[in-house]
């Protein structure tokens, strides 16, 4: 009896420390260099080298069909005779827009969403023509985020004629509305009757990686006074005034830094108030752009925003009116720096001698609606660029080479999983 129990002691103690050790190292990477090696990664990435002049001029091709948020009608017909031409087996337009085709793999796999989005911010551009200058590719939409449905395709081609066979299911998509708040990322999830595992938007530049989602807090904040002439100012409230003060003690806030998932800043971005030089204002306003890794310190920011504001209006005795955001929240899921997909992200990144490597839980991508799912979620670059969202937009044509090989690897690397 006594023995038994020594036994059962031993191995109690023998898993606890086991556990420990996997509570602090995390998941390991499921990148291998030998990876690399195989048949089916071989096959990919010649197949890609082999079709680089394919491959940037349908990127080209895309990019030249317009798609402004709210208007991604000709693309999703182009993406959904791509991933029909494929051979995946389900493809559909769902309510809100966006295209999705599915690649089943077995019972036991799991269930992977890979997403570019398909709209751009350019509102009222509607004739676009792409000039190539050696790496470079210049176009509104360029790179943001037409290099990464370039990428899609060419990633699911590759796979296809290697004679791949998924042991996850890929739920590949092109959504709508990223631009203008994730809309179509947000109606898919909130639609979706399957659990998944994991979803990957590529999005952002090369390099960066983000785990978690940045939340968003700020606003604009405004005080009114009667105005009046300076000759009769004496004593009259001051809503220029009330803007200074108000701004000096915002700078003041203590704003954590670390734990990055805490890390949080503000800035005063815009300031404006009274009509002519010699009169009180009568309106005075400021932004304040508030970001923060973490819900409760985005909160604890905006409650001492809020109390500084009302302090002044009382103090000085202007009007107030505050308009703070709230439905832009931080999300962070527990441990996911030291998740298998953080780690096998990095790992093959680091293979791919990829530069300007950032890897933080400050993501503004279509990861956050897997995030706030609580679905571990990851945001891969596109290509090296310049000028995002602006008319003079580039992308570098290596770049987007690199991007393909990342998520070709982070493929081949969670089938082992
Ligand atoms: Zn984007």
């Amino acid at each position: 009896m006594k023995k038994r129990f020594k036994f059962r002691l031993f191995w109690v103690c023998f898993f606890s420390a086991f556990l420990l050790i996997v509570n602090i190292y995390g998941e390991e990477s499921l990148f291998k260099p030998e990876i690399i090696n195989s048949h089916l990664v071989q096959k990919v990435f010649s197949f890609i080298e082999k079709n680089r002049e394919n491959i940037i001029k349908e990127w080209i091709f895309l990019t030249e069909i317009p798609a402004p948020s709210g208007h991604e009608e000709k693309r999703a017909m182009y993406m959904k005779k791509q991933f029909e031409a494929c051979g995946l087996d389900k493809v559909f337009i769902d309510s809100s827009g966006n295209v999705i085709g599915i690649w089943k793999g077995s019972d036991r796999g799991k269930k992977i969403i890979m997403s570019a989005h398909m709209d751009t911010v350019f509102q009222e551009v509607w004739e676009i023509k792409v000039k190539r200058d050696g790496n470079l590719l210049k176009a509104p939409g360029i790179g943001d985020d037409t290099a990464s449905l370039t990428n899609l395709l060419w990633s699911i081609r590759a796979l296809k004629q290697a004679g791949f066979r998924p042991r996850n299911t890929y739920y590949f998509l092109g959504t709508v509305g990223e631009e203008t708040g994730f809309i179509g990322m947000q109606a898919f999830l909130d639609a979706a009757e399957e659990k998944f595992d994991l979803v990957i938007a590529l999005d952002g530049d090369l390099g960066k990686v983000h785990y978690g989602a940045l939340g968003f807090g700020g606003g604009k904040i405004t005080y009114r006074g009667p105005g009046a002439h300076t000759m009769q100012s004496r004593g009259i409230p001051s809503p220029n005034l009330a803007v200074a003060r108000a701004i000096e003690r915002i700078y003041k806030i203590k704003l954590p830094s670390e734990p990055l998932e805490k890390w949080t800043i503000l800035n005063v971005g815009m300031i404006g108030g009274g009509k002519v030089r010699n009169a009180v204002s009568q309106e005075s306003y400021f932004t304040v752009d508030l970001r923060s890794a973490g819900q409760d310190e985005l909160e604890r920011a905006q409650e001492m925003i809020r109390k500084i504001c009302r302090d002044v209006s009382s103090e000085l005795n202007v009007k107030l009116e505050m308009d703070l955001n709230e439905d832009s929240k931080a999300y962070q899921i527990p441990e996911a720096r030291e998740s298998f997909l953080v780690k096998t992200v990095v790992d093959i990144l680091r293979y791919l001698e990829v530069k300007d490597m950032e890897v933080d839980p400050l993501g503004s991508t279509e990861a956050n609606v897997g995030i706030e799912k609580g679905i571990l979620s990851v945001n891969l670059g596109r290509t090296y660029g310049r000028y995002k969202h602006s008319l003079r937009e580039e992308a570098e044509i290596s770049g987007l080479f690199l991007a393909l090989k990342q998520t070709l690897l982070l493929i081949c690397c969670l089938e082992q999983k």
